[in-house]
């Protein structure tokens, strides 16, 4: 397969101390022979491979001296698109960087699509789907724990799974096959019952497992949804900003996330926090005026914590109950705050609307129970059980789709074999479940998806 030499900045935009120009493909090397002078005449195409090396880069036509920098040769197929790849370090600005792109683009490269170097490590076999998009999420892991199970998948943990399951599906089928073309041996029918009913009962449980790691993965990945309420004054923005402060704000920039609800993204010991709607706290007070009734049932709907903010210096009132009963159900941390100021709170009381919620009392203005606060959010979602490093988790929402309909063409299948349905049939099933498998690691995905996939990726990776 031959594919045009592809460039592009692949370190983040703006003034970095060095800026890298990547290129990749069949005339990597040809390419940067042209612009690049160092190494006493010597062509790059003669230089070890994964070797670097000091010069400038020029104007071929006029020797004019555009960059000094630092270039970095690697021979394929030991590189991460399989290609040809130099690197240019640059330790200019954004300025130098641009001229030296600019520079390789006119000498023959092309520039890269976003993801493209991701897709061409895809695309020469080098990476599978699942760890292509892997490599996509570690661009994006907000918390060090995202960052382990994007890490995992693109080690390949997801995949081999994936594999391991398709390969007994196969082995089923294989007996099927034998199956319809020998009719006439019973024991062969006998055998193919009980070993379709194992296998395939294997295969179910397997990817029930993997599911119900999604929803930690998806937590892991997109933050948990937290938002604070409470009515006027108890201390929703104090809360706000002391979680803000003290942990680790996460820039992020999710691509197709709506803007109307602003969020901000904390790390609270591992537990990403996606506090939603805390422009509308800050600004308002008050979330519901500020989006509408509908609006705000939405998003504490769609939330997977709520923190209720009660004030320990005034007495429960009707307001508070009915925040109580307006998160019903829902993973709720009480928070009795200002307890500096004389207690005016019946105790008694909130242990019973509070039913079985985890109370935290709190004094943000003395910046106490803050600890104990973090405490009860990280277990209630780690519980110990997340810690275990030999877990493959399903965070990608494209793979859990996919899980979900392989599971239930599985689960059509076991259904079939045990009422009898005729084996041809049976094997439908069974060939959809290994083909939707097939999706997740990119053996059997459309073109198109492909595509799609890849242009999510930031430039230059
Ligand atoms: P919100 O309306 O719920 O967002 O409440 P704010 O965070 O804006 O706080 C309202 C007022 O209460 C501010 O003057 C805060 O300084 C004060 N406040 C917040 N937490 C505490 C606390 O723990 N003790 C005391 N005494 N005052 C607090
Ligand atoms: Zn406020």
């Amino acid at each position: 397969m031959e594919l045009d030499t592809i460039a592009a900045i692949s370190t983040p935009m703006g003034e970095g101390a060095i800026a890298i120009v990547r290129l990749s493909g069949d005339h990597a090397f040809d390419i940067a022979d042209k612009v690049f002078k160092g190494m006493k005449g010597q062509s790059i195409h003669e230089v070890p491979s994964h070797t670097i090396h000091y010069g400038h880069i020029q104007e071929p036509e006029t020797g004019q001296v555009v960059e000094e920098v630092m270039v970095s040769i690697m021979r394929g197929p030991k590189t991460f698109t399989r290609e040809d790849i130099v690197e240019i370090n640059c330790h200019g600005g954004l300025v130098s960087v641009n001229k030296v792109l600019q520079l390789v683009l006119r000498n023959g490269a092309r520039l890269a699509e976003p993801g493209e170097f991701t897709k061409r490590a895809f695309l020469n076999g080098r990476i599978d789907l699942s760890q292509a998009e892997a490599v996509m999420d570690l661009i994006r892991a907000k918390t060090d724990r995202a960052m382990n199970v994007a890490l995992n998948q693109m080690e390949g943990r997801l995949s081999n799974l994936i594999r391991r399951l398709r390969q007994e599906i196969l082995e089923v089928l294989a007996h099927v096959e034998v199956n319809i073309d020998y009719p006439e041996y019973d024991d062969v029918e006998e055998m193919t019952h009980g070993m379709l009913l194992d296998k395939s009962t294997y295969v179910r449980n397997e990817i029930q497992n993997l599911l119900r790691t999604s929803e930690q993965g998806k937590i892991l990945r997109e933050g948990l949804s937290t938002v604070i309420i409470g009515r006027p004054n108890v201390g929703k923005s104090s809360l706000l900003n002391s979680l803000v402060h003290e942990n680790k704000a996460i820039v992020t920039d999710i691509p197709g996330t709506t803007r109307d609800v602003i969020e901000e993204y904390v790390n609270v010991r591992g537990v990403p926090l996606r506090l939603v709607d805390t422009a509308g706290i800050r600004e308002t007070e008050d979330i519901v005026e500020r989006i509408g009734v509908e609006r705000s049932r939405q998003v504490l709907k769609e939330a997977d914590l709520i923190l209720l903010v009660l004030n320990h210096a005034d007495e429960l009132t009707h307001e508070d109950i009915q925040l109580f009963q307006a998160v019903k159900g829902m993973d709720v941390i009480v928070i009795i705050n200002k307890t500096d100021l004389a207690k005016k709170i019946d105790l008694e009381k909130v242990y019973q609307v509070a039913d079985e919620h985890k109370i935290v009392a709190t004094s943000l203005l003395e910046e106490q129970g803050i600890d104990e606060l973090e405490e009860a959010i990280s277990s209630l979602f780690f519980e110990g059980s997340i810690e275990s490093g030999d877990m493959t988790y399903v965070s990608n929402s494209r793979h859990i789709a996919l899980l979900h309909q392989a599971l239930q063409a599985i689960e059509e299948a076991i259904q079939g074999v045990e009422m009898g349905t005729p084996i041809d049939i049976v094997q439908i099933d069974l060939t959809r479940s290994w083909e939707l498998l097939g999706e997740i690691i990119g053996d059997s995905v459309h073109e198109s998806l492909i595509d799609q996939l890849f242009s999510q990726f930031c430039l230059g990776k």
